[in-house]
């Protein structure tokens, strides 16, 4: 199935907003093993809006346009979609009935034209707003499909959900099943690369990947008439990713890092302690995230300034003066003085020029250690991050978690 985006607002075309929604809705559709062909961008115009959607009806068999939903005189999608598909908007009673009750509930004044949301082209699949007011529709003709949703990403974001993928589901012979790989440690072309030959044969299964600051998640999506047979084409493609990309592969199931440590760390019952510098608290704000942490997390102790690591850990003045704040003997004299204090298994000190300040040639901004005492063994790992203060910060973090999972693991 051929599919088209066609986004409607001007607000995006003048660049005001960035179009997250088409981002979104591609990849999902993607993970239906939808291909999408073309996206348009159109603004609140309805002779433009009407070019592109007959160009689109041409090209493709599902359009899905966002926004031009609203109450607004410049929302006119619904209007084109109907003159385009041949047929004319009608009063929805029930839209209207909920539409005056919501007004009634949250105690607002309704606007005449607010009603104007409530009239959805006659022979569509109405689809309910769960996160907002502005019903959408679903219209087909001659095996072509239009789904019409609101522009707020929330909105959209939530009828696509609730009742798009079960509508594109029901109507497709096929089951489509995906499973999302996460990996850390590695680029988004690094792991392209890796899997190069893969991806370039790739039927089905097909392969996607999407990249966020410094993680990687691939998709795994196969096509079969049960979930057990597109289970039976994932699982040996998984083993093969396995064996190339082990080493940076944490997750089968779509969790975050953080997750997956804090599992592991409740589930093998280890204690855990940290000395934060420059990420200042990163860590334990993280792990804090996760419910069921506190039968693992002990301590976390903020020693920003010198004299603090001197008197909360017990690093040596010496040490300091000698090798500076941001070094291995600091990092491993901060662990093994939090190791003294708090006598947990796993013991993590971080220490870091965080920038854009206090770099100098032999220690730049970005250069961080990474101290970790198990059991009785020490490591320390020295990093030079790239980007600003809010990436080294939260990267730093990163790299600890991952520290620590390899660790455990
Ligand atoms: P409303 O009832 O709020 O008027 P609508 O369905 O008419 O909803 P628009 O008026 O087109 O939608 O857009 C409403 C808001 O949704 C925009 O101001 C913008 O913040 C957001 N939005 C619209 N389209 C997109 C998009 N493609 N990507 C991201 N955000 C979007
Ligand atoms: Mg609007």
């Amino acid at each position: 199935m051929k599919a088209s985006i066609i986004s409607v607002g001007t607000e995006i075309l003048f660049g005001q907003i960035l179009n997250t929604n088409t981002q979104y809705l591609t990849k999902e559709l993607n993970g239906l093993g939808i291909d999408v062909y073309y996206h348009f961008t159109v603004g609140d115009n309805q002779i433009r809006l009407e070019e592109i959607l007959n160009y689109a009806l041409e090209k493709s068999d599902l359009i899905i346009t966002t926004g031009g939903l609203g109450p607004t005189q410049d929302d006119l999608t619904k209007e084109t979609i109907a003159k385009v598909m041949g047929t004319s908007l009608f009063k929805h009673e029930p839209s209207y009935e909920s539409l005056i009750n919501y007004f009634k509930r949250s105690n607002k004044i309704m606007n005449e034209n607010n009603l104007k949301q409530v009239y959805l082209p006659k022979g569509s699949l109405i689809l309910d707003n769960d996160c907002g007011t502005a019903p959408g529709f679903i219209l087909s003709k001659d095996q072509k499909t239009i789904a019409c949703l609101p522009g707020p990403p929330k909105e959209m974001k939530c009828m696509f959900q609730n009742y798009v993928i079960p509508y594109l589901k029901e109507r497709s012979c096929d089951v489509i099943h995906s499973k999302i790989l996460k990996f850390f440690g590695i680029g988004e072309s690094a792991l392209e690369t890796e899997l190069l030959d893969l991806i370039s044969n790739q039927t089905n299964p097909t392969l996607a990947t999407y990249a966020k600051d410094g993680e990687v998640s691939l998709r795994v999506t196969a096509k079969e008439n049960s979930i057990e047979k597109a289970i039976q084409l994932i699982d040996p493609m998984i083993c093969i990713i396995k064996n190339k990309l082990g080493n940076y592969l944490y997750s089968c199931e779509d969790e975050e890092l953080v997750e997956v440590v804090a599992k592991k760390l409740i589930e093998e019952k280890i204690t855990i302690s940290f000395a934060e510098s420059c990420t200042g608290g990163l860590m334990a704000a993280k792990l804090t995230d996760i419910s069921g942490i506190s039968s693992s997390l002990e301590t976390s102790v903020i020693t920003y300034s010198n004299q603090a690591k001197i008197d909360e850990l017990g690093v040596k003045k010496e040490t300091l003066q000698k090798y500076g704040a941001v070094s291995e003997q600091t990092a491993k004299e901060m662990v093994l003085g939090l190791k003294q204090r708090t006598g947990s298994d796993l013991c993590l000190s971080i220490t870091g020029i965080a920038g854009p300040t206090g770099g100098t040639k032999d220690k730049p901004v970005g250069l961080v250690y990474i101290g970790l005492c198990y059991k009785d063994s020490f490591i320390c790992e020295k990093h030079n991050i790239s980007g600003d203060r809010n990436r080294v910060r939260n990267y730093t973090s990163m790299l600890a978690l991952n520290l620590i999972r390899k660790t455990i693991s």
